[in-house]
C-alpha cells in the first residue's frame, strides 16, 4: 500500500515521540540519582521554602491598617518589666490600629504577676489586661489543691482579670514521679471552681494543630512548619494523641459549667468548623478566639462567614504574637470581600487569604461585645453601643 501523507505524518509523530520519550525520561531518570542542591538552576529545581510567584491578578484592593470598631484582644503576650519607650511604642501601635485594649497572658503569678500589673495596667490602666497562670510543681503533694486555689485568690486580688493555661498541660506537664498530668487532672478541679466563682474566665490553649500529631509527609499540610521547628511535631511514640486531648479538655468544660473558658485558637478547629459549632452547642460555658489562626478562615471565606453569623456571641478576637502589621491582614479578612491576598507565614498557610466581609453586628460582637461579656472590669461605655 502507498503510504498517504497522513500515515507518513503519524509514523513521523510517533518517531519523535520515542525519540522525545528517550531524550526526556532517561535524564529524569539520572536526575532522581543525583538531585541537584536547593541552591541549584531556580529553572529546574528549588525548595519550597524558595518558591514565592508573584500573584499576577488584578483585582480590587482593600487594605485595612485600622480596625472598624475598637477591639479588645484576648490573646496577647507581653513582658511584665518592659522599657518605659517600648510600653509607649506598643500603645502608641495600639491606638493606630484602634486596639482598646490587650490581654497579656504571661502574666505568672505571686510577685511577679502584681509586678506585672503594677508596671503595664498601673500605668495604662484601659489599655492592659493580665492574665494569671498556673504553676504546676509539687501537683503529687498533698495540700498543692489549696495551695493552688489560694495563689489564684491572692493574682485575683493582685489585679489578675483571668487565667492562662499554656498547651504544655497535657502535653508535656509531668509531676515528681513522671506522669503526664491531663487537662482534666481532678487535683485542680478546685481551681476552675474558684476561676467560676470569682467571675473570671480561663483562657486555655490545649493541643496543638492536627497535623504536628500526623506523619510528617508529603500530605501534611504543615509539612514546612515541621521541617522549620522539627521541635513541634506530636509523635504517637512520645506525646497524648489530639483526640486524646480534646476529650480531656472536654470533660473538663463539662466538669465545671460555672466556669467561663476561652477555649484558644478556635480550638484547633478552625479547619472544622462544624465540629468546633458542635462544641460550642455542647458547652454554654465555653467560647473561642481567633488567635493564629486567620488563615483557616481565609481559605473558606463563604462558609467562615456563615459559621460566624451563626455562632457571633461565642468567638473573641485575639492574635498572639504582638507584630502590628500582622494584625492588618486580621482586619482585611474579617472586614472586606478582597480576593487573593497574602498571609505572612509561609509555613502556616501556603495558600493566600480571601475577605469574609462580615456584617457590622458580627464584627462588633467579635471584636469587643463578647470580650466585655466574658472578662471583668473593661469600661462598656468606652465602646459603640
Ligand atoms: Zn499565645
Amino acid at each position: 500500500m502507498r503510504e498517504t501523507n497522513n500515515m507518513k505524518y503519524a509514523k513521523g509523530h510517533w518517531f519523535r515521540a520515542i525519540a522525545f520519550a528517550a531524550f526526556a525520561l532517561l535524564p529524569a531518570a539520572a536526575l532522581a540519582q543525583s538531585r541537584p542542591e536547593p541552591t541549584g538552576d531556580p529553572k529546574l529545581v528549588m525548595t519550597i521554602e524558595e518558591y514565592e510567584p508573584k500573584s499576577t491578578l488584578k483585582v480590587p484592593q482593600n487594605p485595612v491598617t485600622r480596625a472598624k470598631y475598637p477591639i479588645i484582644d484576648v490573646h496577647n503576650h507581653q513582658s511584665l518589666t518592659p522599657e518605659p519607650e517600648k510600653l509607649a511604642q506598643i500603645v502608641k501601635d495600639m491606638d493606630a490600629l484602634n486596639l482598646y485594649a490587650m490581654v497579656n497572658l504571661s502574666g505568672k503569678s505571686g510577685k511577679d504577676l502584681a509586678e506585672g500589673v503594677k508596671n503595664t495596667k498601673g500605668k495604662y490602666p484601659t489599655k492592659f489586661i493580665v492574665f494569671a497562670n498556673l504553676n504546676f510543681e509539687g501537683i503529687e503533694l498533698p495540700g498543692y489543691s489549696e495551695k493552688a486555689v489560694a495563689q489564684l485568690v491572692e493574682d485575683y486580688k493582685n489585679g489578675a482579670q483571668g487565667v492562662k493555661i499554656f498547651k504544655s498541660l497535657g502535653l508535656t506537664v509531668k509531676d515528681a514521679k513522671g506522669n503526664r498530668v491531663p487537662v482534666d487532672d481532678p487535683r485542680l478541679d478546685g481551681v476552675w471552681d474558684k476561676c467560676g466563682e470569682l467571675g473570671i474566665p480561663v483562657l486555655i490553649h490545649t493541643a496543638e494543630p492536627a497535623t504536628f500529631f500526623d506523619p510528617q509527609d508529603k500530605y501534611n499540610e504543615r509539612w514546612l512548619e515541621l521541617k522549620q521547628f522539627p521541635d513541634r511535631a506530636r509523635p504517637p511514640e512520645r506525646y497524648p494523641t489530639f483526640e486524646q486531648l480534646i476529650t480531656e479538655q472536654e470533660n473538663l468544660f463539662r466538669k465545671h459549667p460555672k466556669t467561663n473558658f476561652i477555649n484558644a485558637h478556635l480550638g484547633w478547629f478552625g479547619g472544622d468548623l462544624v465540629r468546633l459549632g458542635k462544641q460550642l452547642d455542647r458547652f454554654p460555658n465555653v467560647v473561642t478566639e481567633i488567635g493564629a489562626v486567620i488563615a483557616e478562615l481565609g481559605r473558606q471565606p463563604r462558609f467562615a462567614r456563615e459559621w460566624f453569623i451563626k455562632y457571633q456571641d461565642r468567638v473573641l478576637f485575639g492574635k498572639d504574637i504582638w507584630q502590628p502589621s500582622e494584625y492588618h491582614v486580621y482586619f482585611r479578612v474579617l472586614e472586606t470581600s478582597d480576593e487573593y491576598f497574602d498571609y505572612y507565614r509561609k509555613r502556616h498557610a501556603f495558600w493566600k487569604m480571601y475577605g469574609l466581609n462580615l456584617p457590622d453586628e458580627v464584627l462588633k460582637k467579635l471584636y469587643y461585645k463578647n470580650a466585655l461579656r466574658i472578662v471583668p472590669g473593661i469600661d462598656k461605655t468606652a465602646f459603640p453601643k
